[in-house]
């Protein structure tokens, strides 16, 4: 693969209770970091996947219907933790942002988007459809909160499915080069959310998967530990998560040494974000 360098931090965290991150847990409660990944292309420059929480989303749930979304999650985010202040800390302004990669439209994935007025955002088609076609009423039920999305979203967007140069693959049916220059791989993991990606990299130290919310602990694909029933209320498809999963062992089995990062796995992620912006280092 075409190398790139990788940051990567936590935007805000909610709590999550670890009997429903792996059934058979204790039920206490547990950090659900919002992670998200600055990735520096040697020839595009600065790319995002995922955009972690901001302040907005205090904004957006100030009423009910979308009052219920903050009442079951609680969120904690302050303004240093943003990740545009995190940028602008170490001198990286948010109109030199070109492209955000959204893995799925969720609060804790899309909370920066409105930060980055110059940047294409890369997505699934099926991901942006069902954004589109929900009604606001509703949206919050499936982690949306369409006050979140930029206004000229349609303008910016980019389908993953067209931008791509596309190959078959063994374990997820297909492949999809980004940028058609080997350097970012999209593959396919859908349940969780409606047309949810993760995306394969390469840096100088290892190959990585950022695998969203595919799995939220590492026991999910190491061992095929799934979460308990309950979170099924708040998935799009427990047949395609269950799926993915099984996708995401099989990617394990056969590529041990690649890291599979997801997004809110603290055992996985602690070792991996520092408080600096150093490109070097992952
Ligand atoms: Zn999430």
């Amino acid at each position: 693969m075409m190398k790139v360098k990788l940051y990567l931090n936590y935007a805000g965290y909610c709590f999550a209770k670890a009997s429903h991150v792996v059934k058979g847990d204790k039920r206490e409660n547990i950090k659900f970091h919002a992670l998200f990944a600055i990735i520096n292309h040697p020839k595009l420059g600065w790319i995002l996947f995922d955009t972690g929480y901001t302040n907005r989303f205090y904004e957006e749930t100030k009423k009910y219907p979308n009052k219920i979304y903050a009442d079951i999650t609680k969120v904690v985010i302050e303004d240093h933790q943003e990740l545009k202040n995190q940028l602008q800390a170490f001198g990286i302004k948010t109109n030199e942002i070109n492209h955000i990669i959204i893995s799925h439209f969720h609060a804790d994935h899309i909370g920066g988007l409105r930060d980055f007025p110059n940047a294409k955002i890369y997505c699934s088609k099926k991901a942006y459809y069902q954004v589109k076609m929900i009604s606001n009423f509703f949206a919050f039920s499936k982690g949306i909160l369409k006050g979140l999305i930029p206004d000229d979203i349609e303008q910016r967007i980019v389908y993953v499915e067209d931008c791509s140069k596309i190959y078959s693959d063994d374990i997820f049916g297909s492949k999809y080069d980004l940028f058609q220059d080997n350097s970012i791989i999209s593959y396919n993991l859908p349940g969780h959310a409606a047309g949810q990606i993760g995306i394969e990299i390469e840096t100088n130290r290892t190959k990585y998967l950022l695998a969203a919310d595919s799995c939220w602990d590492f026991r999910a694909f190491k061992e095929y530990k799934l979460p308990s029933q309950i979170v099924k209320l708040f998935f799009n498809s427990w047949t395609e998560y269950k799926d993915s999963l099984l996708k995401l062992k099989k990617y394990h089995k056969i590529n041990p040494q690649t890291i599979i990062v997801p997004t809110h796995c603290s055992k996985t992620t602690e070792k991996l974000v520092s408080d600096k912006i150093n490109m070097d280092v992952l």
